[in-house]
């Protein structure tokens, strides 16, 4: 047994913000297959919480093939009600076009239901070598606003323009988000990574509110780091953070280099929190279109955000019992897909993890 709850359950739920409650002996969630290796990885995931008798009912929804005019997106309005609903659910990649085509899929869910924090642990597997055996990372990131408003337009032939929207209002909540996470999970820092020396009003504005609520937590130190410098001491020293907050795009791109000193996409999960307790868990990794298909994919990512949907589900016992037997199945190296080195189809590793559960 690799990991065990402990006694205190929030410290175990890396997402958890409400604790949710059903009486209900089968607990409904929505659970979105996405595009690419998603509906791959989302079947491996149907399978071992089949396997584990995990007591979910999931409600499946594709993304439509035209656009919904309520959500003006191809994602359906009855996929976004399902979430509202049952306030839990997981999400399988969604593919977005390059320049061109319609409104990200991904931002219309973080939009349309308000999902502001988006947490990304990253954390070294026992038993998967990598440079660093030390990693134990929370990436907070802003998750409706900054250079992801989708405000961006051509002011003359050869000129275009895009906005970053910082408001007070949404960074004051995803740093009291931060911080309520490092105090409620024995935490020690919060890092807010900014570019404020040349973006002074927009990041300006959101390392002026994590001053703000930082003060209310003295318990827990608090430091700024500026982007650039802080890849290069992620790189060179993971072990200098501990939980990281950040405007959008920051957060997107910190994650994928957090991924990395871990050992790559395929192992990194995450979870959109929302008003009201909402918690869409996805992982870090896009829709892999070049491995879509092949039965080649690493279903951990998306696995982990499941399992991080039973903590908050209170399923803690279910949560660890998957947990352990994917990371035993990775620390014994007879089952591994080919990001880790391994030969391994979707399917066998996912036969692997249900034969350790
Ligand atoms: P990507 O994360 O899909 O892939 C990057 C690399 O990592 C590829 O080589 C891929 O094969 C590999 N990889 C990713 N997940 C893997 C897994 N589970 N197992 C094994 N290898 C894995 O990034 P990309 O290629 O830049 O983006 C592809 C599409 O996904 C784009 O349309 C992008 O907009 C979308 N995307 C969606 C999300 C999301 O739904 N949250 C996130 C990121 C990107």
């Amino acid at each position: 047994q690799i990991l065990s709850s402990g006694a205190n359950p929030e410290a175990n739920a890396p997402f958890m913000y409400r604790a949710f409650s059903s009486d209900s002996t089968t607990i409904r969630a929505t659970l979105f297959p996405g595009d690419g290796i998603g509906p791959e990885i989302a079947e491996s995931v149907k399978e071992i919480f089949k396997a584990a008798d995990v007591p979910i009912e999931w409600e499946e929804h594709y993304v439509g093939d035209q656009i919904d005019p309520r959500t003006q997106s191809f994602l359906t309005w009855e996929s976004l009600e399902s979430v509202r609903r049952n306030g839990v659910g997981l999400k399988g990649p969604m593919a977005t076009p390059i320049g061109k085509g319609h409104r990200s899929l991904n931002l219309t869910l973080r939009k349309e239901l308000n999902l502001y924090a988006n947490v990304r642990p990253c954390s070294s597997l026992p038993g998967y070598k990598t440079r660093y055996d030390d990693v134990n990372l929370i990436t907070i990131r802003e998750n409706t606003e900054g250079e992801y408003s989708g405000l961006e337009h051509q002011v003359v032939r050869g000129v275009v323009e895009s906005l970053k929207i910082i408001t007070r209002q949404a960074s004051l909540r995803v740093a009291e988000y931060a911080f309520h996470y490092a105090k409620t999970h024995g935490r020690e820092r919060v890092s807010a990574i900014h570019k404020a020396n040349i973006m002074q009003k927009t990041d300006g504005l959101f390392l002026k509110c994590c001053r703000e609520v930082a003060e209310k937590y003295p318990e827990i130190k608090y430091e700024e780091v500026i982007i650039d410098n802080c890849c290069m001491m992620l790189v060179k020293n993971p072990a200098l953070f501990d939980v990281l907050v950040m405007p959008n795009l920051y957060g997107d791109i910190i994650s994928d280099l957090c991924a990395g000193l871990v050992g790559g996409l395929g192992l990194t999960p995450s979870c959109n929190i929302g008003e009201g307790g909402i918690a869409l868990a996805e992982a870090v990794h896009g829709s892999a279109p070049d491995i879509a298909g092949k039965n080649l994919a690493n279903p951990t990512a998306l696995l982990l955000s499941g399992v991080s949907m039973l903590h908050h589900l209170n399923l803690h016992d279910k949560a660890d019992q998957i947990q352990n037997a994917i990371l035993n199945t990775i620390a014994e190296g007879k089952y591994r897909t080919a990001d880790l080195g391994g030969s391994s189809s979707t399917t066998d590793f996912t036969k692997a993890i249900c034969s350790h559960l």
